[in-house]
């Protein structure tokens, strides 16, 4: 399967320096010597008219952060999908463990957004993950399976991609090990086919997001069921996330 490599950029960039990495790693995946995976990139909600200008032609494709459920209405500060779709989204992220954590996001919320998303076209990329108290009390499975059956979206047309993010992983510079990512994305795995059956749940990407930089993305990436990488603080940099694409590809 074809690798996704998402650039996660959270409450990060102002025009200028937003437009420039937009440009950059568009100038470089439309470059013969580009890897074969594809790309992503999902920058704060301010930015995605301006990245979506710099994005045209290239490969890269866009995504959002968040979206909410509803079609329209009475939600000050939220943003709908058919607002994404219309700036050219492809991808929107929910359930970040930082929603979770920050907006009380609960499984519930983020099954209705992710259908929201499909419902509109665009590929939900579903996060979940453990946190350090969760793994150490040996529950980490049981915390995948409790938020997988809780937000995964009904089956219907459209893709689905989900995102393996322990918590403890996530900004701080520690990475779970091969082996530990193994276990969880087979998890994953087994739960997605018993959900959408053995043919479609084959099919669904799931990326591995944790504090991925070039160093390790090459071991991660190699790992089975590993189809790509979430990537927060080095999608900002356009050489680190190019190399984190080169070891994937
Ligand atoms: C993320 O925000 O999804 C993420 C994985 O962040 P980082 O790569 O910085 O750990």
């Amino acid at each position: 399967m074809r690798k996704l490599i998402a650039g996660n950029w959270k409450m990060n960039g102002l025009r200028e320096d937003g437009t420039a990495l937009a440009k950059t790693i568009a100038e470089r995946a439309r470059g013969n010597d580009a890897p074969e995976v594809d790309w992503l990139v999902c920058p704060p909600f301010t930015l995605l008219h301006a990245v979506a200008d710099q994005l045209a032609g290239s490969p890269v494709r866009l995504g959002a952060q968040d979206c909410h459920y509803a079609e329209n209405g009475a939600h000050t500060g939220d943003v709908a999908p058919a607002m994404l779709r219309d700036l050219c989204c492809s991808h929107v992220i929910v359930g970040h463990s930082e929603r979770r954590q920050n907006h009380g996001e609960t499984n519930e919320l983020v099954q209705a957004k992710a259908e929201a998303a499909r419902a509109h076209g665009m590929t939900p990329i579903l996060c979940i993950g453990e946190t350090q108290a969760e793994r150490d009390a040996g529950r980490a499975m049981d915390v995948l399976t409790r938020q997988l059956e809780g937000s995964l979206p009904a089956a219907g047309d459209g893709e689905l991609v989900i995102a393996y993010e322990p918590v403890w992983a996530i900004g701080t510079g520690r990475t779970a090990t091969a082996d530990d990512v193994r276990a969880a994305h087979a998890h994953v795995r087994a739960q997605l086919k018993k959900t959408y059956g053995e043919m479609s749940g084959a099919q669904m990407r799931i990326l591995y997001g944790g504090s991925v930089k070039p160093a390790n993305a090459g071991d991660l990436m190699a790992t089975d069921d590993v189809n790509g990488a979430l990537v927060g603080g080095a999608s900002l940099k356009p050489d680190d996330f190019w190399r984190i694409g080169e070891a994937a590809g």
